[in-house]
């Protein structure tokens, strides 16, 4: 039999099961499900059973090797693009930078050949002016006033003066008037001519065609002199002697007398012409000092 039981608390519905008993079932039950209601509004994503989208292919790989200055490719979808992916277009930066460096440094343009002028045949100037010690004082002797220009006082060593004492007589003898122009010169007096003569044409290697320097010229030892011909005083020291009277019987008579022209057309020195230029080599020692000069 059974015994219904009916307290203030403890009531018994029909199966004998206490009615708060059943009641709290039915809140349980409710409380479920109100719970699974909540979890599923808090869990609005895909569910577990449905199939996760496949996830868009890295861009890296999807850019072939073989174009690395295309641009970058979009994602295949935009909804999501993945954010643990955007480290990765990097690398595809530094290939992508290679083809404008060019434009950044532009090759420049390789300058124009100069044009070839015709340059006129002129030889390099090769002068070769042996060294010349001075003549001693005492080896001086003063040469006759009358045969200097304006009576200027010229020397020429002991052997080279009495020479030209004898040539200029012959060739008085012949009409020609011989002048002594220059005999010996110290460093000093050639310095100042070619200090001189560098003022006047403008350079050195100029200079140095028609003067030698200091220490370098024939003058120095008293065995050289610079010639003229008294009649024709526009000729001295000038090419234009050579159609002198006085150089055509140089050019004859000098050398029995033990003198000769220093500076030919195409001399050994590679100075200018000098027809004015002679030098005495009658003696031993006058072959001696000269004989540099000869390349010999
Ligand atoms: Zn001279």
């Amino acid at each position: 039999m059974i015994q219904r039981v009916a307290t203030a608390t403890g009531q018994t519905d029909a199966c004998g099961d206490p009615v708060h008993k059943r009641y709290s079932q039915f809140y349980l039950k409710a409380a479920i499900v109100a719970f699974q209601a909540v979890l599923g509004l808090l869990a609005p994503g895909p569910s577990p059973a449905q199939p996760e989208p496949p996830e868009p292919p890295p861009p890296i790989l999807s850019v072939p090797a073989s174009t690395p200055t295309e641009t970058l490719p979009t994602p295949p979808e935009a909804e999501s693009p993945p954010v643990d992916l955007l480290p990765a277009p990097e690398p595809l930066l530094q290939p992508e930078l290679e083809p404008e460096t060019p434009l950044l440094r532009p090759p420049e343009p390789e300058p124009p050949p100069a044009p070839e002028r015709p340059q006129p045949h002129k030889p390099a100037p090769s002068i070769a002016h042996p060294p010349y010690k001075e003549a001693a004082r005492r080896d001086l002797r003063l040469v006759a006033g009358n045969s200097t220009v304006r009576g200027r006082k010229e020397y020429l060593s002991n052997e080279a003066a009495w020479a030209f004492a004898r040539m200029r007589e012959a060739a008085i003898k012949a009409g020609v008037r011989l002048l002594l122009i220059s005999g010996f010169r110290d460093r000093t007096r050639q310095a100042r001519i070619f200090a001189k003569q560098i003022a006047r044409k403008g350079s050195l290697g100029a200079a140095l065609q028609l003067v030698a320097p200091p220490g370098f010229s024939e003058h120095h030892t008293g065995y050289a002199m610079d010639l003229g011909d008294a009649l024709y005083p526009k000729t001295h020291l000038e090419t234009t002697f050579e159609n002198t009277p006085a150089f055509r019987w140089l050019s004859r008579s000098a050398a029995r007398f033990g003198f000769e022209l220093s500076y030919p057309p195409g001399n050994a020195v590679g100075v200018s012409y000098e027809p004015w230029h002679w030098r005495y080599v009658g003696s031993k020692k006058g072959k001696t000092l000269f004989s540099a000069a000869k390349g010999g």
